[in-house]
């Protein structure tokens, strides 16, 4: 199998990283994430309109630059290295691979604004019953002449005070947990209706708790079939998953050389405590896991167009991997650090925040493990 990138891919890649070096050292995002709103929009601007990043994983016909799923993971990767605060997940990986899904008017009309920066997208999708499991749903949308009527409470919707639209899941049928009755929503973001609580989150973004107190929205906000939204939504948080992955490489790869370069400072004995075997070996091991998460998200990544079996176990065999591996390196470097690990300060431990977030982020390693053997076991 070729693992080479495209020159398109290498240029992504380098100009990205070139950008961020730039405009996201440690002392910058802190500033982005103590300000009043948490982060500097000229940077999502930048990112759209000098960049062009934002449309590198959509079609050019849609006016992007013909990518997909490993441009996603390209990005994601990059913005893990500065532990980017920017909401590229919820708006172009879920938002845009919801909207590239279901093709149609609403994505001829939404892909553009969001490759020019003008839409940010939060994903509602979590409920404080709902555990992991998507279907889990007490959020309702009614019918109601042509549109619907909302009604419920989405839990810690990362990038909400910033969004100008939510993708939003909630039951048009059936019960609670049942598989039929789901359905997928694009809204305005500041409907009548829409009560925010707006919080910072312990890995430096802005999140939600979203109540909608009968939101009236149009007919045309429905993404896919009515009911039967289910599999597009499993489908889209599979890309998110992967794309967090993604992440975490980035992450984990800063936890580990940050750690190697403190151990080279350190002294102890009138030696640097790099000379220290014991420590060799962990560094070591921290570096295999940052290699065994890079190779297993370019394997998820590269099987998310399989039949949906396939490609839910492949997606679970990665964050499995990733998520433990994201805990070994992130408790690895704050042991390694001492003390100064977790102060505000220093950026090891705010890697380490946003490793840790990760981790359980659209499904632990356990929840993972669990439906990898439910699927790639089944009979
Ligand atoms: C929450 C918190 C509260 C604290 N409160 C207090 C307090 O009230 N009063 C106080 O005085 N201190 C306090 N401390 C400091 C604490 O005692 C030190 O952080 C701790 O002793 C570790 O020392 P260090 O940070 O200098 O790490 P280091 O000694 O630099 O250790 C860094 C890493 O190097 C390794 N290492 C060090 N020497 C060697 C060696 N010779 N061989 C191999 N490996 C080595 C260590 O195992 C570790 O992994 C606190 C720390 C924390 C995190």
């Amino acid at each position: 199998m070729d693992f080479t990138y495209t020159e398109t891919q290498d240029m992504i890649r380098d100009t990205l990283s070139r950008f961020l070096a730039d405009t996201y050292d440690f002392e910058t995002r802190q500033k982005f994430i103590n300000g009043d709103t948490g982060r500097d929009p000229a940077i999502w601007t930048a990112l759209a309109q000098d960049l062009g990043m934002l449309g590198a994983a959509f079609s050019e016909e849609q006016g992007g630059l013909g990518g997909g799923a490993l441009e996603n993971a390209i990005i994601m990767e990059e913005l893990g290295k500065v532990i980017a605060i920017e909401p590229y997940l919820p708006t172009v990986v879920i938002a845009g691979g919801a909207l590239k899904a279901v093709g149609g008017a609403q994505a001829d009309a939404m892909i553009p604004e969001i490759i020019a920066g003008n839409a940010i997208v939060a994903f509602a999708y979590a409920e404080p019953q709902g555990r992991y499991d998507l279907a889990n749903l007490r959020t309702t949308a009614k019918k109601d002449g042509a549109g619907y009527v909302l009604n419920g409470h989405k839990s810690t919707v990362y990038a909400a005070p910033w969004a100008s639209h939510l993708l939003v899941t909630a039951r048009t049928g059936r019960n609670q947990r049942d598989k039929d009755g789901v359905s997928l929503f694009l809204i305005d973001a500041n409907l009548a209706g829409i009560v925010r609580r707006d919080y910072p989150t312990v890995d430096g973004s802005r999140a939600s708790e979203i109540y909608f107190e009968n939101v009236a929205i149009p007919g045309d906000a429905l993404l896919g079939g009515e009911g039967t939204g289910l599999p597009l939504i499993e489908q889209i948080v599979d890309e998110a998953t992967v794309a967090v992955c993604a992440e975490a490489t980035g992450v984990m790869q800063k936890l580990h050389e940050g750690t190697l370069e403190y151990t080279q400072q350190r002294k102890q004995f009138g030696l640097p405590i790099a000379k220290f075997q014991v420590l060799q070996h962990r560094m070591v091991d921290m570096f295999m896991e940052v290699e065994q998460a890079r190779s297993m998200t370019v394997m998820g990544t590269l099987k998310l167009d399989l039949p949906a079996n396939e490609r839910m176990a492949a997606v679970s065999a990665c964050k499995s991997k990733v998520a433990r591996g994201a805990k070994f390196v992130g408790q690895n470097a704050i042991q390694t650090h001492g003390g100064i690990g977790i102060t505000q300060e220093l950026a090891i431990g705010h890697y380490f925040k946003r490793a840790t977030m990760i981790e359980g982020q659209f499904g632990s390693a356990d929840y993972h493990l669990d439906r990898y053997e439910r699927i790639a076991l089944a009979d």
